[in-house]
């Protein structure tokens, strides 16, 4: 056995699992029994309907993942070489590589301590600084981390103030409220992803949602492979093959069936949590803003070594020895060779949550002895 699988084979309580609990199978099968199951077939449509409804946007695409989502949204921007978008440093790397890959350049804006969101007010003098010396970004990416959105109103009132399109990068936020309103409908184009360990899973896929037609279908004519009307192979501009199957398709309208069930038991598993952490020494937990509704797609806390006993990497060790998978937080982007060479405003805020800051298991099929087991492997760490 490899060393990986081995690794993976001793966890018991993994991170984030998926939860298969409801028309999974039937669906499965019905793909199966009509033989549907590529990239033709009524749940690709059924599910980006579905989805549409979800989260109260006009028009949605599905993708074959929510890196290939966030790639055609920066295409559909018209973001290309030589230009800069504004982007969180402290996120998921594909958010910053989407850039790249249009031949665009990230610009990292470090997090504000209370969301570890992209930082507004960083954000909105930047723009105002770039404006000066005539060097505004193409677009602004603006990531939703672990489920919690960022601050949107003064983003989007810098935006439009310059003229910026707003991308939102909703990859670990379905389920997520900015003032009552879904995440991901408030930029011009909101990307999610359906990877195994996200809020719901396709096996693999993404989505795009928009409210702009013609953006709608210039995504779907991307997706597949820019295939001009008729039998001929005609294509009118460089596409790719980024759609989504049948098969996942069909998996995704049964996971989006069950969201609401979903969403109830993260936030259960969070309060858990809170509840159990918020009087221990040296740890301090994201609480949701007053305008917020979170997804808690990933649980969070920050660990203080002086105050709490010993540190973030000793947590996450000990963690492991009883089977129990956590992960640090992300590495801030600003930090890693690939992108050190980019422009940043500031950057020790993501830097000293990097340091600090783990995730915990949340899967919705987490028990509550399991959660109590880690409850308690973090207490114990705790010599206090
Ligand atoms: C997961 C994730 C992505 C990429 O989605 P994939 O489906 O894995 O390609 C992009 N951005 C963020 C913030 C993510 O968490």
């Amino acid at each position: 056995m490899s060393e990986k699988l081995e690794t993976v084979s001793k966890v018991t309580i993994p991170l984030s699992e998926p939860f298969l609990g409801g028309n999974e199978r039937e669906y499965l099968l019905q793909c199966l029994e009509t033989n549907y199951v590529s990239s033709i077939g009524p749940f690709v449509s059924r599910f980006e309907k579905d989805f549409t409804s979800c989260v109260g946007a006009k028009y949605s695409v599905a993708t074959s993942s929510g890196t290939t989502a966030l790639h055609l949204a920066l295409r559909l921007l018209g973001v290309a070489s030589g230009d800069e978008v504004l982007v969180s440093t402290f996120t998921f790397v594909a958010s910053a590589n989407v850039i790249a890959y249009v031949g665009g350049t990230p610009v990292f804006i470090d997090s504000e301590p209370r969301s570890w969101n992209l930082d507004p007010d960083l954000l909105v003098s930047e723009v105002k600084r770039r404006a000066k010396i005539g060097r505004l970004p193409k677009a602004i990416l603006v990531v939703h981390i672990y489920g919690h959105p960022a601050d949107l109103d003064p983003i989007l009132e810098v935006a439009r103030q310059y003229e910026i399109p707003v991308v939102e990068d909703a990859a670990q936020s379905l389920g997520a409220y900015y003032k009552g309103r879904h995440v991901s409908t408030f930029g011009v184009l909101g990307c999610f992803s359906f990877n195994g360990n996200k809020v719901v899973t396709t096996g693999g896929g993404g989505i795009i949602v928009t409210d702009h037609l013609e953006l709608a279908q210039r995504a779907k004519h991307l997706s597949t492979q820019a295939t001009l009307p008729g039998a001929e192979y005609h294509h009118d501009e460089i596409g790719y093959n980024y759609r989504l199957s049948n098969l996942q398709a069909a998996l995704g309208v049964a996971q989006l069936e069950q969201l609401p069930s979903f969403l109830q038991k993260k936030r259960a598993v969070a309060a858990r949590y809170h509840d159990s952490f918020k009087d221990l020494p040296g740890v301090s937990l994201i609480q949701e803003a007053p305008w917020a509704r979170s997804s808690w797609w990933m649980y969070s806390l920050l660990i203080e070594p002086e105050e709490f006993g010993c540190d973030r990497n000793e947590v996450l060790a000990r963690l492991r020895e009883k089977g129990i998978q956590s992960r640090p937080v992300w590495t801030p982007l600003h930090t890693m060779p690939l992108y050190s060479n980019c422009h940043r405003v500031g950057g020790q805020v993501a830097e000293k949550l990097f340091s600090c800051g783990l995730n915990l298991p949340c899967s919705v099929g987490l028990s509550n002895l399991a959660q109590d087991l880690v409850i308690d492997s973090v207490k114990d760490c705790c010599s206090v």
